[in-house]
């Protein structure tokens, strides 16, 4: 028999296109040798071009997803993606408190505060931001915005380093333990500088710039890599650098898919051994 894997929650919206979302979160989850377990927030209607429709899940049913799993099957660590509505997010911290994920709580918990996708579609209502500021960063070990998020919640707008450092000061200062400020969309600079910061000292994370579209999902990757790293024991600074090469590997393997912008992909983890093929 298989000893069970160390498993990791993710609290996110479904991607139809299976690029992002869920989705990522899962693909991630199993490249990094971790169970997945998923309380879903909503369903997008989503191709490589647009989201074009947004069903959202009742509060109390993705409430009840995080705590039955949590209480059976036991989680390491847990990440949230879309949460789309104030509603949702009082749910999930209620039902997080409940069983023990968050800063006051043993499990740790990654906050990735998605507002939106890469062509602009929202993905949380615009009078959730404050939900997302006073319930979810006290409960976050990590949060991992990129710059447009960054400028929603803080009001800064990143475009240099030392503004960078600024934004992970301004979002620890909110209430979240760490902060991770991804440098991905300032695109002026060579390298995809990301900031990690742990409340006292700054670390540069640097990776080259690669020139593809195909980044749909990456952001999801970056935190769920962490996350997984997180359920398998390593601590956050360790976690954070497996999660920037974990997604730099990612990107560098992402394909097109649809006429638009295809996902960053896990699949370069899995490629040497395909079960069905080698083996017994
Ligand atoms: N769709 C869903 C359900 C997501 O959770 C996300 C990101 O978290 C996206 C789309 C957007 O991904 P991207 O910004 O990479 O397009």
């Amino acid at each position: 028999m298989t000893p069970t894997p160390p498993r990791a929650l993710t609290i996110a919206g479904s991607d139809s296109g299976g690029g992002a979302g869920l989705q990522a979160d899962l693909r991630t989850f199993f490249a990094c040798r971790v169970h997945g377990l998923v309380a879903v927030t909503a369903v997008t209607v989503q191709n490589s071009l647009a989201v074009s429709a947004v069903a959202e899940i009742p509060a109390g049913i993705v409430a009840a997803q995080i705590e039955t799993v949590a209480t059976d099957i036991g989680v390491q660590a847990a990440k949230t993606g879309m949460l789309a509505s104030a509603e949702i997010i009082e749910a999930v911290a209620k039902a997080c408190d409940r069983v023990d994920i968050g800063q006051g709580g043993r499990i740790p918990f990654v906050v990735d505060p998605v507002a939106a996708s890469m062509h602009g579609d929202p993905l949380l209502h615009k009078d959730a931001l404050q939900a997302l500021r006073s319930e979810l960063f006290p409960r976050a070990t990590l949060v991992t915005p990129n710059l447009d998020e960054v400028a929603l919640l803080t009001g800064i707008g990143v475009r240099n380093r030392a503004d960078q450092r600024d934004a992970a000061v301004a979002l620890v200062e909110l209430g979240a333990g760490c902060a991770l400020v991804k440098g991905g969309h300032m695109r002026d600079d060579p390298e995809c500088v990301d900031l990690f910061y742990d409340g006292r000292t700054f670390t540069e994370l640097p990776a080259a710039r690669m020139d593809t579209k195909h980044t749909h999902g990456s952001g999801d990757t970056m935190a769920s890599s962490i996350t997984a790293a997180l359920a398998r024991g390593m601590d956050l600074p360790a976690a954070v650098r497996y999660g920037k090469r974990f997604v730099t590997r990612s990107v560098r393997a992402a394909y097109p898919l649809g006429a638009g912008v295809g996902p960053v992909s896990p699949m370069w983890r899995l490629a040497q051994e395909d079960p069905a093929e080698s083996g017994p």
